[in-house]
């Protein structure tokens, strides 16, 4: 009778929550019959949802979203026989999608089997192959020890899919209540670190990217990652692509996502950062012609099994997303600022652009030219407001800088009296028009001219002629093209017209001198900074690190 029913299922809620439901599950999805109705009545007094579904497939389909959208599997409760079977194709969809799911099965009683029991069918074997684990409790004070295992394994390592089988004379049979442990309790997923030299190394690969690549997929969603994937795109620039699943970790509207050109930049890329996505179909196995023959993968997933998976991956780290994206994050900042914060004599190109752009007031105009001057300067030396930046321009030309920098400060005097015209010159280029620092004495502009003196034109001097210059003063042999007059004091321009200019070696003489310079408002000063000329350029190949915010 129903209140008989009500009384064994209000006993077996007790047994319910001993078994391990009290676990995190929410939901419950199924089709009841024989011999689950008392447990879905049961599974409802232990305050656990019940939705009755029409199938059991489209059952298991929402108990794996479920697991999916909370990191705590749904379970599927279904009869025996043809209820388990119809749960496959969707034991087999959270299975590959690697999504936590927990199946429960009535099945015939023990002492049917084998004389053809109602609906009897091997349904532990037959749920195998789609599953992490799939049991049949062998006695029922050993049910809460099964649903804790089965729980546990969906969540851990790569979620995935368990099947547990209860037969009618399990769930209709009774022990005394003490003979239940109650050691299973709730069981934390344990968080997977990356190992710290594999980070390093990633680190390392990234740096020396050229076009790094970073893809988000759907194992990133499931990780709850954002916050570390966002921070890793917005601090560094990278430019990401995510899997059909993986979109919405970091927004598909941020201006770094390459959706667009999604073909080219897969093509293009030359390091790519896998954040919980395979290289299966939908990634085009990672292969040629859809990804450059050497792309170099540096693979973050869960499970280890995956790491080089179909390429053999550059740097494969066994991590949940989140530790190892943070831990990468931390390894290209510190990376990034030791370049700024070598302050080491003869200075190098990033220290002078950032001790410089701390020093400019941000309202400035900018004009700049030069190779590396220019290049550099550009990332490092912000613009926040438009047409504040004059330089070389479509044409690549060299001399422009003088002129432009008349003009802008004819324009400033006229229209925005307190703006500032600095003139960020290499000392090559300022070669083209320097003489042009007459028209500014002349006309009284106020133009701080900075010259990033490397002694020469792009990278100034090999190695080996630096040496020979600072051993003996002078190049013995054939002066190579690139090379200019060592360290040219082009300060002393100034005082051609009996001023004085500004003659730079040390970060703190460069914060000093641009205060000073940027008081004199009666022309222009000239501020010589004497770079190493063999500064070069290797922080130009990761460029997209150093257009960042780090
Ligand atoms: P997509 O369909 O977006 O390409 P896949 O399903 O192919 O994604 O890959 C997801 C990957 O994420 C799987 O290899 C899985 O092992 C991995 N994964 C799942 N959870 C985590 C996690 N917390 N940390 C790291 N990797 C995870
Ligand atoms: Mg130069």
């Amino acid at each position: 009778s129903k209140s008989c029913y009500v009384k064994k299922c209000f006993l077996w809620s007790r047994e319910v929550k001993l078994s391990g439901f009290a676990n995190g599950i929410e939901y419950v999805f199924g089709i009841i019959g024989y011999p689950v109705i008392e447990l879905s009545m049961a599974l409802q007094m232990a305050d656990i949802h019940y939705i009755g579904m029409r199938n059991e497939q489209a059952a298991c389909y929402a108990a794996q979203a479920i697991g999916y959208l909370t990191g705590t599997p749904g379970v599927v409760l279904v009869v025996s026989g043809p209820g388990l079977l119809h749960t496959f194709g969707g034991l087999a969809n959270a299975q590959i999608n690697c999504w936590p799911v927990l199946v429960i099965g009535g099945s015939a009683p023990q002492d049917h089997e084998g004389i053809g029991g109602f609906q009897e069918c091997n349904q532990v074997d037959l749920a195998r192959p789609y599953c992490k684990y799939s049991a049949r409790p062998a006695s029922i004070s050993l049910i809460p020890m099964h649903v804790e295992k089965a729980i546990r394994v969906t969540k851990t390592g790569r979620p995935g899919a368990a099947y547990l089988d209860f037969p009618a004379n399990i769930l209709a049979g009774r022990v005394p209540i003490d003979t239940i442990p109650d050691q299973y309790g709730p069981t934390p997923v344990p968080v997977i670190y990356p190992n710290p030299a594999a980070i390093q190394e990633a680190v390392k690969v990234l740096l020396k990217a050229k076009r790094p690549l970073v893809i988000v997929g759907k194992g990133a969603a499931y990780a709850k990652a954002e916050k570390e994937v966002r921070e890793l795109i917005d601090t560094t620039n990278l430019p990401f692509l995510a899997t059909p699943m993986g979109k919405g970790v970091v927004p598909d509207t941020s201006p770094k996502c390459i959706a667009p050109a999604r073909s080219l930049a897969l093509q293009q890329a030359d390091v790519i950062l896998l954040l919980g996505a395979r290289l299966n179909w939908i990634l085009h196995f990672g292969r040629h012609p859809r990804f450059s023959p050497d792309i170099k993968v540096i693979q973050i997933d869960v499970c280890a099994e995956e790491l080089h998976n179909s390429v053999k991956s550059e740097v494969a780290i066994q991590s949940d997303i989140k530790p190892a994206v943070a831990q990468i994050l931390e390894g290209l900042k510190s990376n990034s600022f030791a370049m700024v914060a070598d302050v080491s004599t003869p200075l190098n190109y990033y220290t002078v652009f950032h001790n410089l752009y701390e020093s400019l007031p941000q309202n400035c105009i900018i004009v700049s030219e030069g190779a590396n001057t220019m290049d550099i300067g550009r990332s490092m030396l912000f613009n926040d407001l438009p047409r504040h930046r004059l330089d070389a321009g479509t044409f690549g030309t060299m001399g422009v800088g003088p002129g432009f920098a008349i003009a802008a400060a004819l324009y400033c005097r006229h229209y925005h009296p307190n703006k500032r015209v600095i003139c960020v010159e290499g000392d090559s280029a300022f070669g083209f028009s320097g003489m042009e620092v007459e028209t500014m004495v002349r006309y009284k502009l106020p133009i701080t001219i900075v010259v990033v003196n490397n002694s020469g034109i792009y990278t100034g001097m090999e190695p080996e002629v630096y040496k020979e210059i600072q051993e003996s003063g002078e190049v013995t042999k054939v002066t190579p093209p690139a090379c200019l007059t060592y360290a040219t004091r082009y300060e002393n321009m100034m005082s051609l017209f009996g001023r004085v200019g500004y003659f730079v070696k040390t970060i703190p003489e460069l914060k000093k001198v641009v205060q000073e310079a940027l008081q004199v408002n009666d022309g222009p000063t000239v501020i010589n900074v004497i770079i190493n000329p063999t500064a070069d350029r290797k922080p130009q190949t990761f460029r997209w690190l150093t257009e960042s915010k780090l």
